[in-house]
């Protein structure tokens, strides 16, 4: 059996340690998603959402407890492999697209294969195939600026999944959307994930979405329920 895309196991984080206004945002936080498996998690604003998604992409590191990736112990590694395994194994989506606006959509996505040391005509391949599973191929050739916001994200989307990661982290990639199109683009993200066996850990406050995802977990009081 492969093992598991993400285990955070017993995570704890702190902000101020020490001091009067310390913050124990995360109190034993444990979690696996397997691959392909799309799992919610619902969390009130405050409640840690954003720290425990650094923790398990790499972009910050826990006071206690471990973090595997792809079967990985990322916990006690150096920051170079942590930042390896960040490109290799981690794609990010976030509320805004953060696109870079002076690269059109289909450039978006090659550069982050260039910088992995994909040959150009690949890359380039690779990223029009991901656009036409999204249903944006025709638009492969506008900046960001000439895109609908449910194109932006779907081009995102693809960005994402760019460098062929085994797990896909989103804070709330639907958040700025209206209801119709933000429907749209979770259909897409679902479809991709199937398409690739991609796990994907998706934080989101419309309980809808959450519904039509494999699992629903909940962020309270500092641990995962
Ligand atoms: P969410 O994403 O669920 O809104 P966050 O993970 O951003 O929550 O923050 C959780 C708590 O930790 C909040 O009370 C926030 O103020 C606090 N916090 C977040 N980052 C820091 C930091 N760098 N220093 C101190 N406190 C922080």
């Amino acid at each position: 059996m492969s093992s598991p895309a993400l285990v955070l196991d017993a995570v704890e984080k702190t902000y101020n340690t020490g001091l009067p206004n310390e913050v124990k945002v995360l109190r034993g936080a444990s979690l696996q998603v397997a691959p392909g498996e799309v799992v919610a998690m619902i969390a009130p604003s405050g409640a840690g959402k954003s720290t425990l998604l650094h923790i398990a992409g790499l972009l910050d590191t826990c006071d206690a407890g471990r973090v595997e990736i792809a079967g990985q112990d990322m916990s006690a590694r150096t920051d170079k492999t942590r930042t390896l395994a960040r490109r290799d194994e981690i794609g990010f989506v976030y509320q805004f697209h953060h696109l870079l606006p002076e690269f059109t959509a289909l450039e978006n996505i090659v550069l982050p294969q260039l910088a992995a040391g994909v040959p150009q005509k690949e890359a380039k391949d690779r990223a029009m195939d991901l656009l036409g599973k999204v249903g944006v191929q025709a638009r492969a050739d506008h900046r960001p600026g000439a895109l609908s916001g449910g194109e932006q994200q779907r081009v995102a989307f693809c960005r994402a999944l760019a460098n062929g990661p085994s797990l896909l982290l989103a804070d709330e990639p639907t958040g700025n959307l209206d209801p119709g199109t933000s429907d749209q683009v979770f259909e897409a993200l679902m479809l991709l994930a199937k398409d690739t066996g991609l796990a994907a850990l998706i934080a989101t406050h419309n309980y809808d979405l959450a519904a039509r995802m494999d699992r629903t977990i909940k962020l309270e009081d500092g641990v995962l329920v």
